[in-house]
C-alpha cells in the first residue's frame, strides 16, 4: 500500500510550533499503531544549518548518519520512533546543489533547467523516499506562507495531491489566533488571511491548528470555519501547554488523529497513550525538584541547546523531579579571584556542554575546577569533556598552559588537538567527525556502571581530540580514561574515579534522549545531582540541630 501523506504549513508567525505539531501527530498515529516517517524542508540557502551560529538557527540536530540537521528533527525523534537521516532534512540550498550538479553533469540532456519541473520534482522525489516504508509521512514546511523562498516547496505540496488524491494528502495549517487584551476578545483575521495567502498558491487546507492560549469557543471555531472554508470539526485549539510533551494529549482531547484517520481514509486500532500520560503526570507531580547549572555561551538562547535540555527533563522525570536549569554565562565566570564560586553554590550538579572558540573557556575551567574540588556532580559533554582534561592538565598535573590547540595553537601542552583524520582539512561545511560512532568502555568503570554494557553507539560532531600522548601523566595523576573507540584511536569517555560523579564524553548523548526512553548519562547525572542535594540538606539540618541545642542559645530562649 502506499504511504499517505500529511502535508503541514505555517501561518501569521514563525515560533508556532510547526515542528512539535508535526512531532505530535506522528506520535498519536504510532499510538494506534501505525508507522510514521517525518521530514522538514528548511527554505533557505545554506546546504544544511551546521556552519549557522546557534544565534541564528538554534541547535544543530546530529542524525546517526551524521546529517547535521534542524532542530525539530529533534522532536521527531523525541516524539516518534521514527529512524531519521539526511534524507529527512532538505533546505532549498541541498535541493539546488543536487540540481546543478547534475545539470554540470549533462543530466539534463540540453533543457532549460527551471524551478517548475525541475525543482519541484526534486522536492517531490525527496518526499516520496521517506515515505518508501511506511503508513504515514509527515512533511513540514519550514518557513511562513507567504514567504517567497517557501513558494516551490509549497508548489511540490500541491502538486503531490493533485499527483495522489485527495485520499491519500492532507494539508495541516498551523496559524495563531491571538487574544487582544484590550479588547478582551480572541482575533480570528490573522487566521483569515493566512488562509487566504495559501488558497492564492492553490492550496485550500484541510485542518487548521489554532495556537492560542485559550480554549477556541464554538463560535469562534464556527466563524474560522465559515471564512476559512473548513469544515468545523477541522478547527483545533493548539493551547499553550506547560510541557511539550503535553502536546500529544492536549491534541488528542481535540480528536485530531480521528479526523486525520478520517480523511485519509485510514484504518487504525484504538489509541494507545499510556506511557506519555505517565509522563505528563510525572510533569505536574514530582516529589521534589533539582537545580543544575549549565556553564556554557549562548546559554541566554535556549534553542542552541535545545535536545540537551530536554535530555535533563528526561533525566528529572526518570526520578519523578522537577528539574530546574539555570544557564550560567561562562565569561561571567572569568573574575580573576574565587569570587566565581558564590555564583556556583546553589547548583546541585554543573554541566558544561558543547561548543565552539575560546570565548569563555576560562570560566569553564573555573566551573570545574569548582566541581572536582568541592565533588560537585559534574557531566561534560564535547567540549565540556575537553575542558576537564585541559583543567585536570593544568591543575592536578602542573602543565601550565596546558589547552586545545582550537583556542591556543601555540601552546606548550596540546591535551586537546585537531583531529588526526581532519589534518589539512579547511573547509567548515559538513567537515566535522559526525554521526554514531562505536565505542568500548573499560569494565568497572563508572561508564560501564551506567550503561551497564560495554559497546555503545553514539552521535558525534567535533573537530579536536584528546592527545594520547599525555594519557600516561593524566591517568597516572588519576584521570581515567573509560571509553574509546574500538580500535583505541579517539578517547571518547574520561571520568574521575576518586569523584562522586565527574564524567565528560566526547560524543552527544542528548541527541539519543527520549522522555520514554531517558539516556543513562543523563539519568545518572541528575539522580547523582539529587543524592548532592539531599546530602547538603542532611549537614544543612544536622548543623541548625546542632545550633539549636547549644547550651548557650537554649539560655536565651
Ligand atoms: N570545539 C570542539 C571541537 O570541535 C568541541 C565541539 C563540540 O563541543 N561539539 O572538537
Amino acid at each position: 500500500m502506499s504511504a499517505k501523506y500529511i502535508f503541514v504549513t505555517g501561518g501569521v508567525v514563525s515560533s508556532l510550533g510547526k515542528g512539535l505539531a508535526a512531532a505530535s501527530i506522528g506520535c498519536l498515529l504510532e499510538s494506534r499503531g501505525l508507522t510514521v516517517n517525518l521530514m522538514k524542508f528548511d527554505p533557505y540557502l545554506n546546504v544544511d544549518p551546521g556552519t549557522m551560529s546557534p544565534f541564528q538557527h538554534g541547535e544543530v540536530f546530529v542524525t546517526d548518519d551524521g546529517a547535521e540537521t534542524d532542530l525539530d528533527l529533534g522532536h521527531y525523534e523525541r516524539f516518534t520512533h521514527a529512524k531519521l537521516s539526511r534524507d529527512n532534512n532538505w533546505t532549498t540550498g541541498r535541493i539546488y546543489e543536487q540540481i546543478i550538479a547534475k545539470e554540470r553533469r549533462g543530466d539534463y540532456l540540453g533543457k532549460t533547467v527551471q524551478v517548475i519541473p525541475h525543482v519541484t520534482n526534486e522536492i517531490k522525489a525527496a518526499m516520496k523516499k521517506v515515505a518508501q516504508d511506511v503508513d504515514v509521512a509527515i512533511i513540514e514546511i519550514g518557513g511562513t506562507v507567504g514567504d517567497i523562498e517557501s513558494l516551490p516547496f509549497i508548489e511540490a505540496i500541491r502538486q503531490m495531491r493533485q499527483e495522489l488524491g485527495r485520499e491519500h494528502t492532507l494539508f495541516m495549517h498551523v496559524t495563531l489566533v491571538p487574544f487582544i487584551a484590550a479588547a478582551q476578545e480572541l482575533k480570528t483575521k490573522p487566521t483569515q488571511h493566512s488562509v487566504k495567502e495559501l488558497l492564492s498558491v492553490g492550496i485550500q487546507p484541510d485542518i487548521l491548528l489554532c495556537r492560542t492560549d485559550r480554549f477556541l469557543a464554538k463560535e469562534i471555531k464556527s466563524k474560522i470555519a465559515l471564512f476559512c472554508n473548513v469544515g468545523e470539526e477541522a478547527v483545533i485549539t493548539a493551547k499553550d501547554v506547560a510541557s511539550i510533551y503535553e502536546v500529544p494529549l492536549v491534541f488528542s482531547r481535540e480528536g485530531v488523529d480521528t479526523l486525520v484517520l478520517k480523511y485519509l481514509h485510514l484504518e487504525a486500532g484504538e489509541r494507545n497513550l499510556a506511557a506519555w500520560e505517565e509522563i505528563v503526570h510525572r510533569v505536574y507531580n514530582p516529589k521534589d525538584e533539582v537545580t543544575i547549572g549549565i556553564v556554557g555561551k549562548y546559554v541566554e538562547y535556549e534553542d542552541s541547546y535545545k535536545s540537551l535540555k530536554e535530555a535533563l527533563v528526561h533525566g528529572a522525570l526518570a526520578h519523578n523531579l522537577k528539574l530546574n536549569v539555570n544557564w550560567v554565562e561562562a565569561e561571567g565566570l572569568e573574575t580573576g579571584d574565587q569570587s566565581y564560586e558564590a555564583q556556583l553554590e546553589d547548583y546541585d550538579g554543573l554541566l558544561v556542554p558543547g561548543g565552539f572558540g575560546k570565548r569563555g573557556i576560562a570560566g569553564m575551567l573555573n566551573a570545574i575546577r569548582y566541581a572536582r574540588e568541592k565533588k560537585v556532580p559534574y557531566f561534560g559533554i564535547c567540549l565540556g569533556m575537553q575542558t576537564a582534561c585541559i583543567e585536570f592538565a593544568r591543575d592536578v598535573c602542573g602543565l601550565a598552559g596546558a589547552n586545545s590547540s582550537e583556542f591556543d595553537p601555540a601552546t606548550p601542552h596540546r591535551v586537546i588537538y585537531k583531529l588526526r583524520e581532519l589534518r589539512g582539512v579547511e573547509e567548515l561545511g559538513g567537515t566535522m567527525r559526525l554521526g554514531a560512532w562505536p565505542c568500548r568502555l573499560e569494565p568497572g568503570t563508572l561508564a560501564h556502571k551506567i550503561y551497564g554494557k560495554l559497546e555503545i553507539s553514539e552521535r558525534h560532531r567535533h573537530r579536536y581530540e584528546f592527545n594520547r600522548e599525555y594519557e600516561e601523566m593524566l591517568t597516572a595523576a588519576g584521570l581515567r580514561i573509560s571509553g574509546s573507540t574500538p580500535d583505541g584511536t579517539y578517547v571518547e569517555i574520561v571520568e574521575l574515579p576518586d569523584h562522586p560523579h565527574f564524567i565528560g564524553c566526547q560524543f552527544h548523548p542528548e541527541f539519543k534522549s527520549k522522555p520514554l526512553e531517558p539516556h543513562p548519562l543523563f539519568r545518572t547525572f541528575v539522580g547523582a545531582s539529587y543524592e548532592h542535594k539531599l546530602k547538603r540538606r542532611a549537614q544543612r539540618e544536622a548543623a541548625e540541630v546542632e545550633m539549636f541545642h547549644r547550651p548557650e542559645k537554649v539560655g536565651r530562649r
